[in-house]
């Protein structure tokens, strides 16, 4: 008899309903994938909408799937912002590819807890191959180790974790609070650079004052000169100079930081480095973009995100490093109760987490669907959207572009006087994002609003581009 049926609830199911109502996820995913244009890019609800259509408790008796996938139909999606959607142009546009689903799907089911080699060594093993597998499309060398993380954010963390472990200060035994013999650390990144720098020196208890922002070029790139001056002047001050992290692909316009300049300097001072390319580090896999990764080769830990620009669906962020033994002093603690006989490598010595996800399942399901070839084509396509999308903008009177665009970002504006610009920019934002036929999102580049448009998306055609554009236009025709 099948232990589940006595319970008195429905529960977990039968082997033959899970195969019915799996067959009409599928069904729904498989329709969701190819024809997510269906729905608004952003939902029309208010806040609190959702929370009130929802019971306040939890039923005490179970329900019938059926009904819960009813009402994930008829309540949930409606409420979804659709990453999916072709004309996604906000943040980085990113896809949750088929093939990526599908390890997703399965990875749930094995449900395997990766912490030591023994508990998943299925996980263990395929992580090391992906990572390396990867390691070698963007073309970092293979004294590189890698290991995912959840995001870009927890991989810069672990990055400068490892470089106050590496500093040799005993942070690790004696904490930072109350210590008389430490100077204060410094890292530095470009005013560009992404706020999880911020947030990682805050966690790390080294504090906000710490992070020295470098000044950028007319491109929005970190000038070396001024790195190296600030070191020097921080060094005279006391200030003990710890870490720098460039960046490949700024969050605002994906500007690339001259890494390759930047690496002596770190040399010379004793710094790690760090690369942040959690966008445009994918861009690498396309043979002939492979020097914007160059000088990263010298860094001691970089990050890319196969969750953004590598289609695997969210979060699997690809942390590398050349000094692995460094995060590992910083984070290995082994209780009792997790000791092994195996000497095999174990995951949890290399973060803070002890359990973690098979998420190179999903990556290693992307990779071989795809292959390099099929990426990078994706990848070309992408940026030469952008690069018709800002060729548009030029030609166009009413418009200006406000930044360079190497990758798949344009950032630009509509032109009116200086008092009233940046207002009639949110309008048009806010109007052309109401339509539900786009969604676009705004930042600020040297104190201006910009309107960006982001494509990152696997399904996004010229079309959709020129739909955007054409919106754009019409809006700005109305509201200047
Ligand atoms: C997106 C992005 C991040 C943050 O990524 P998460 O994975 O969401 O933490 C960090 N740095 C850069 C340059 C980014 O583009």
């Amino acid at each position: 008899m099948d232990p589940a049926a006595s319970f008195p609830s429905p529960g977990d199911p039968s082997a033959e309903e899970f195969r019915a109502h799996g067959r009409r996820v599928v069904d729904w995913i498989a329709d969701y994938l190819s024809h997510s244009d269906r729905f608004p890019v952003l939902p029309k609800v208010r806040p609190g909408d959702l929370s009130r259509a929802l019971p306040e408790k939890a039923p005490a008796r179970g329900e019938d799937l059926a009904a819960i996938l009813d009402d994930f139909e008829r309540l949930i999606v409606p409420a979804a912002t659709h990453w999916n959607h072709p004309a996604f142009f906000g943040y980085f546009a990113i896809s949750a590819s088929a093939p990526g689903v599908i390890g997703e799907m399965l990875c749930a089911a094995l449900n395997q807890q990766a912490m030591l080699w023994r508990t998943s060594p299925a996980a263990t093993e395929l992580e090391e191959i992906a990572l390396s597998w990867l390691r070698r499309l963007v073309g970092l060398p293979d004294a590189f180790e890698g290991v995912i993380y959840d995001t870009a954010s927890i991989a810069t963390l672990h990055a400068l974790a490892a470089a106050r472990e590496a500093a040799g200060l005993d942070v690790r035994r004696k904490g930072l609070a109350g210590r008389a013999d430490l100077p204060r650390l410094r890292v530095y990144a470009s005013e560009e650079a992404h706020s999880s720098v911020d947030k990682a020196v805050i966690l790390l208890g080294l504090g906000q004052d710490s992070l020295r922002k470098i000044p950028t070029d007319e491109a929005f790139r970190m000038r070396p000169a001024s790195l190296e001056e600030a070191v020097a002047e921080d060094r005279r001050l006391g200030w003990r100079p710890l870490a720098a992290v460039a960046t490949v692909g700024t969050t605002s316009t994906t500007s690339v930081d001259p890494v390759a300049e930047i690496a002596p300097v770190c040399a010379a001072a004793g710094l790690w480095l760090h690369v942040d390319a959690a966008y445009a580090g994918a861009a690498a896999v396309a043979p002939e973009l492979r020097g914007i990764l160059a000088g990263s080769d010298r860094a001691d830990s970089l990050v890319l995100n196969p969750h953004k620009w590598l289609f695997v669906p969210f979060d699997c962020s690809a942390f590398y490093c050349r000094r692995m033994d460094a995060l590992r002093a910083a984070f290995s603690l082994v209780p009792e109760y997790l000791r092994t006989s195996e000497g095999e490598r174990n995951l949890m010595d290399t973060g803070i987490q002890l359990g973690r996800r098979f998420r190179a399942l999903k990556l290693w399901f992307v990779l071989r669907a795809f292959g390099a070839e099929g990426l990078a084509a994706r990848i070309r396509e992408h940026i030469r959207l952008a690069r018709l999308f800002a060729s548009w903008v030029e030609a166009d009177p009413g418009f200006e572009r406000l930044a360079p665009v190497p990758f798949s970002v344009v950032c630009f504006r509509a032109k009116a006087e200086e008092k009233t610009v940046d207002g009639l920019n949110e309008r048009i934002l806010e109007e052309v994002n109401r339509t539900g036929e786009a969604f676009l999102s705004s930042t600020r580049i040297r104190g201006r609003l910009a309107l960006r448009l982001a494509i990152g998306h696997l399904r996004t055609e010229e079309r959709h581009v020129a739909r955007a554009w054409a919106l754009l236009r019409q809006f700005r025709s109305r509201l200047a």
